[in-house]
């Protein structure tokens, strides 16, 4: 237990530090090597280390739209309901963040507009491992599916039988993901950002994924010719923030849920009850002993911390300080709360509202900022998907009106052409009224 009014500014700094991410000079080197391979070798390489790392037979990248239906097929009645579920709630919430055009007229014969347009071609990164990821493909495939994103291209590493989880093949369907190719890691990344025979190059990547695909998404964004990304990306994390009224099994599986996906995943209960960090520790050990992927939790839980604050208020500012990338808010009052919250990427309001909802069904999008990068990036939305632009059109009138004080400006800033686009128009309008 941590009391931090006892601690001094640095030791409350050290007490919220993150574990250091995977940075090396080595992974950079091997990152790059892999971007290098692909851009200059192709499909070849890229089914070369598919080979190494994923599949050792892999013939091809391309799943067909024949073999995806056929997975699809295989997802039990129970679980294609539940992604049916999931699909509907995720589907409603982002068509609801379709952006309004505005259209103004700033001044007499000058019209200006914004308009928003779907990224042309998305890169959906869905990572292997052990557990598939069916909601990761609803997470990136409605909101591109919602805003019109005309190629949707699925990366994800295949198994050994040359085959991908039949929930991720249900999940593309229902997102009407066509495009589905069999790699992973960097190659699968460098694939999408260059472009090679079979996978065309796509516009913006998106999705989690390991060190090798964190590191390859950076080395390609940072390119001329690669892709943009959605955001950096930090292991998963989350912190409760309670008070003596938050139940202890409620708030200890809400620390469980984070800790088991995977071993640096971050747990931290702040909270200004003593009472209630005794209780949470006894139901954490109780509740650890019953998990499957114990081993990986309990190495998870190493690096929990329960800090405890001398009032909520002193709660929330910790938080604040943290920026979690999930902040669940059980407190006798959680929703009067929300004025006094600065940063976090998706706030779970009260004790009916775990993680897990919006990890999977609810409706919000559960790719969100980590590592403090919810002090300056968003949740992953619709708008993620499109990009906005302008337009504008100035009439004889917008042009007689506007015209001297363009001219002037242009004029201040030494810049003659610029004055002179106007100059010849105003000159033309000047000698039609004469
Ligand atoms: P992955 O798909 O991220 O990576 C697999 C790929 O890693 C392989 O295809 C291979 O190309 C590459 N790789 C493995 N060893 C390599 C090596 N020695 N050299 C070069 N490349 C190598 O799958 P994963 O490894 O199981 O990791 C899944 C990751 O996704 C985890 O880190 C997990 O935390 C993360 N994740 C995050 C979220 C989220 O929403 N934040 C959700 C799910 C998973």
């Amino acid at each position: 237990m941590i009391n931090w009014s006892t601690l001094t500014s640095a030791q409350q700094v050290d007490a919220l530090a993150r574990p250091a991410m995977a940075d090396s000079a080595k992974l950079r080197a091997t990152v790059a090597d892999i971007l290098a391979e692909v851009l200059t070798r192709g499909d070849e390489a890229v089914l070369e280390f598919t080979r190494r790392f994923d599949s050792p037979e892999l013939t091809s990248l391309k799943l067909s739209i024949e073999k995806r239906d056929e997975l699809a097929a295989r997802v039990t009645p129970e679980v294609q309901d539940a992604i049916q579920t999931a699909f509907a709630n995720v589907k409603q919430f982002h068509e609801a963040q379709y952006p309004q055009d505005i259209r103004l007229t700033t001044t007499p014969g000058v019209v200006c507009e914004q308009r928003f347009t779907a990224l042309e071609a998305v890169g959906l990164y869905i990572p292997g491992g052990s557990a598939p990821l069916p909601s990761t493909v609803m997470m990136l495939g409605v909101p591109a599916m919602v805003a019109g994103c005309e190629r949707k291209v699925l990366c994800t590493p295949p198994n050994a039988g040359q085959e991908i989880a039949p929930e991720i093949a249900f999940a593309a369907k229902c997102c009407g993901i066509g495009e589905i190719y069999l790699c992973g890691g960097a190659q699968a990344i460098a694939a999408m950002a260059f472009g090679t025979d079979t996978i065309t190059k796509v516009d913006k990547i998106f999705g989690p994924g390991n060190s090798f695909v964190t590191e390859a998404k950076q080395q390609v964004s940072q390119r001329a010719d690669g892709a943009a990304i959605d955001m950096p990306a930090g292991p998963s994390e989350v912190l409760v923030l309670a008070d003596e009224s938050a139940d202890a099994d409620f708030v200890a599986s809400d620390l469980l849920s984070q800790a088991e996906h995977g071993p640096d995943s971050q747990a931290i209960l702040v909270t200004n009850s003593a009472e209630l960090i005794e209780a949470v520790e006894a139901a954490v050990a109780k509740q650890l002993a019953q998990l499957s992927r114990n081993s990986i939790a309990s190495k998870a839980m190493e690096n929990a911390r329960y800090i405890l604050t001398s009032s909520v208020n002193e709660a929330i500012a910790v938080s604040n300080q943290y920026a979690p990338e999930h902040l669940i808010v059980q407190c006798d009052n959680s929703r009067g709360l929300l004025p006094l919250i600065k940063h976090a990427g998706s706030i779970f309001l009260g004790p009916w509202s775990p993680e897990s909802a919006g990890d999977y069904a609810s409706g919000t999008n559960h790719v969100l900022p980590t590592y403090g990068y919810a002090r300056n990036y968003s949740s992953l939305g619709l708008l993620d998907f499109m990009r906005r632009y302008t337009i504008q059109e100035l009439s004889e009138d917008g042009m007689r009106n506007l015209g001297p004080a363009i001219m002037q400006l242009a004029d201040a800033e030494g810049l003659d052409a610029h004055r002179n686009a106007v100059g010849y128009r105003l000159d033309k309008l000047n000698k039609q009224n004469d």
